[in-house]
């Protein structure tokens, strides 16, 4: 494939999914001719899940990566509505809430100085985003009382898309106004020449830069072209339930599990953490054990149907945070990887830094230093076993 004008392209992307295709389009959007280059399908890495969940930071300990996502989620309902009306497909977006049962006078306390402390970050008098402490019992109907006996959280900022339905959006987007490639992996890339070097096609493609955004898989590339090991993979699953009636309900959080009722009457419910892991397929354990954490707190799941179990590998960085920059010692290759738990909510504002620093423009908000290589590479490295 060669881009319209027979010219090298100005970006290709390894890797399509909500970094990858995030990229894409806001590389469209400033104008660049692209190529995304996909190993297997759109989504079929851990974009492709159930949960969705866009939730903010706690308000407490404030820093750089905090601040960024709560300027990125700030933003998002409008990169949505903008990239449902230019696709006609809709993504699943709302702002649904979010409710924190406390377990314990500990949890009250912590989150009493959250509440207090998210009127200095959440800016509510220009937002009006809430973070409010409510008597145990309230929400009775969505919460068994006995689960919330300090009380609960219920906050405004948090919201759910699907996402799949927003994957499929920004796939449609960038098949009309770019280009994507299916079952093509890329392998290789030489900056002088600007091949990028494929499996799954006879001929190479040719490109000014390339970023690598193959999820957790990008982690082997970049140590191909760095030699070093900057990240993992971590599996995770999740399910979804049949879930009439429960579309306008808030999302929970409860001890690292989450309920996000969506818009097509599905309720998903995840997720498990496996650092260590046989294979991707989702298993029937962990399905029992997410349904019974679930049901033992939210009354209105009792009885529904399992309607999809599915599994993914999130790219973990060592240094926990995203990777998003040029490769040390590469002057054309850039990775963006790495986004964990909270891709779905940055993955817009992160494109829109890397684009910027690509065209050598200002970003709307700068990426925090612990997003940058300097953080990731050299000095500051963890050996690639490390468990931080
Ligand atoms: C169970 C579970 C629940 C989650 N819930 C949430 C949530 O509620 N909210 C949230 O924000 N995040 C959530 N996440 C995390 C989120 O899904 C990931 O952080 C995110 O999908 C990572 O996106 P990515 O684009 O970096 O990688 P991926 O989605 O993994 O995409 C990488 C793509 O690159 C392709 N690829 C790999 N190597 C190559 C190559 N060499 N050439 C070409 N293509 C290549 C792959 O086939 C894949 O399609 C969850 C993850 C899991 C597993």
């Amino acid at each position: 494939m060669a881009s319209s004008t027979d010219q090298p392209f100005d970006l290709a992307i390894a890797g399509a999914g909500i970094f990858g295709l995030s990229i894409a389009h806001a590389a469209i959007k400033a104008g660049l001719n692209v190529v995304v280059l996909e190993a297997k399908t759109v989504g079929a890495g851990s974009s492709g899940g159930l949960l969705g969940a866009l939730m903010p930071h706690m308000p407490a300990r404030w820093n750089p990566k905090k601040e960024f996502q709560f300027q990125a989620l700030l933003k998002l309902e409008n990169h949505i509505r903008k990239l449902e009306a230019e696709t006609g497909l809709t993504c699943g977006y709302r702002r649904c809430g979010r409710i924190l049962p406390l377990t314990t006078a500990d949890k009250l306390e912590h989150h009493l100085e959250r509440a207090e402390e998210s009127k200095l970050r959440w800016h509510p008098e220009n937002t009006g985003f809430s973070y409010a402490v409510e008597p145990s019992g309230s929400r009775s109907d969505w919460l068994y009382a006995a689960s919330a006996p300090y009380g609960i959280v219920y906050e405004t900022l948090a919201a759910r898309a699907s996402p799949r339905g927003y994957l499929k959006a920004l796939r449609s987007f960038v098949q009309d106004n770019g280009h994507l490639e299916e079952g093509v992996s890329v392998v290789g890339f030489d900056e002088d020449t600007s091949e990028v070097t494929l499996e799954g096609r006879l001929s190479a493609v040719s490109a000014k830069r390339l970023v690598l955004s193959g999820g957790f898989s990008a982690f082997d590339l970049i140590k191909q072209f760095t030699g070093e090991s900057v990240g993992r993979g971590e599996k995770g699953q999740a399910l979804s339930l049949e879930g009439k009636g429960l579309e306008d309900k808030p999302a929970i959080y409860c001890d690292g599990l989450y309920v996000v009722p969506h818009e097509d009457g599905t309720v998903a419910i995840g997720s498990t953490s496996d650092r260590d892991f046989q294979d991707t397929a989702p298993s029937s354990e962990r399905t029992t054990e997410l349904l019974q954490r679930a049901t033992a707190f939210c009354p209105q799941l009792q009885g529904r149907a399992v309607l999809t179990e599915w599994a993914g590998i999130r790219p973990r960085c060592n240094k926990r945070d995203p990777l998003i920059g040029k490769l040390p010692g590469f002057n054309k290759i850039y990775a963006a990887t790495g986004g964990f738990k909270i891709s779905f909510g940055i993955a817009h504002l992160v494109a829109d830094c890397l684009i910027a620093e690509i065209l050598g423009q200002t970003p709307q908000h700068p990426l925090p230093e612990t997003f940058r290589p300097d953080h990731h590479f050299g000095r500051n490295r963890l050996d690639a076993d490390s468990r931080a």
